[in-house]
């Protein structure tokens, strides 16, 4: 039987930093953690698209400020992103889910491309779909990537998932009087020009009306809440 559920097909954003942890990028142990998350709510019959980064081992923006060019450096940050998806999946299907990769740039042998209609077939059929390499551009980021996918994949919400548990007015770590947005507008986060998300991302889900939550994964079952209907993190709506 089913669950009650809010949401029945999602697209959960992980930056690359979320599977790294004490100086490695790649964490085995919270790779596995990830990955029993999100079996959470697979076991509760929601569909499941994924995109995850690539910051823990690169970032375009970053190495073409030591001379690399732009483009060259974005497209070794969309390879890191495949790498970092190719742990993933390998965790997730050591947890019994059935995944697919698909990558924005062809790369046959490791997986499949992307292809829109194929990933909704996937979803229909209780697969979870890794979309690697972003967008398959230069110059755009994963989240700008998550948003697009969610869009075209009829996702009925966006999570982005964050190391603290949603939008504050401040950085929380730093400052114990920073305020927890419970909501906010699409138009208060673009002008609040937040670093939880660039306002490429942020933009074409407003166009599209992509509801975005932001929250913790390492809270333990704050995937699942979500699914079930509590409010966990930050909603940015309309
Ligand atoms: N990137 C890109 N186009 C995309 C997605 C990513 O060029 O559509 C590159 C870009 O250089 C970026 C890197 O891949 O810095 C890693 O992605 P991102 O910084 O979004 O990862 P995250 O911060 O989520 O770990």
């Amino acid at each position: 039987m089913v669950a009650e559920l809010k949401y029945r097909r999602i697209l959960l954003k992980l930056s690359g930093e979320a599977l790294g942890a004490q100086g490695n990028s790649i964490d085995a142990e919270t790779v596995r953690r990830i990955a029993s998350e999100v079996k959470r709510v697979h076991n509760l019959g929601v569909e499941i698209a994924m995109v995850v980064g690539g910051g823990n081992m690169w970032r375009g923006a970053y190495a073409a400020a030591t001379g690399i060019d732009r483009a060259t450096a974005d497209y070794v940050g969309m390879l890191a992103t495949v790498m970092n998806s190719l742990v993933l999946q390998d965790a997730m299907e050591k947890l019994g889910m059935v995944t697919r990769v698909q990558t924005a740039i062809e790369m046959p042998p490791v997986a499949e491309p992307f292809i829109r209609r194929r990933a909704e077939r996937h979803l229909e059929k209780g697969r979870v779909v890794i979309l690697a390499a972003g967008s398959g551009n230069p110059f755009f980021t994963t989240d700008t990537a998550a948003a697009l996918r969610a869009v075209e994949l009829n996702a009925q919400v966006l999570l982005k998932a964050t190391k603290v548990d949603g939008i504050y007015d401040d950085d929380p770590v730093h400052n114990p009087y920073a305020h927890k947005f419970e909501e906010l507008s699409y138009m208060r986060a673009l002008n609040m020009g937040l670093k939880v998300m660039d306002s490429t991302a942020l933009s074409l889900c407003k166009d599209n009306k992509m509801p975005i939550i932001v929250f913790n994964m390492q809270q333990e079952g704050a995937l699942e809440a979500i699914m079930r209907g509590a409010k966990c993190g930050t909603l940015v709506s309309e």
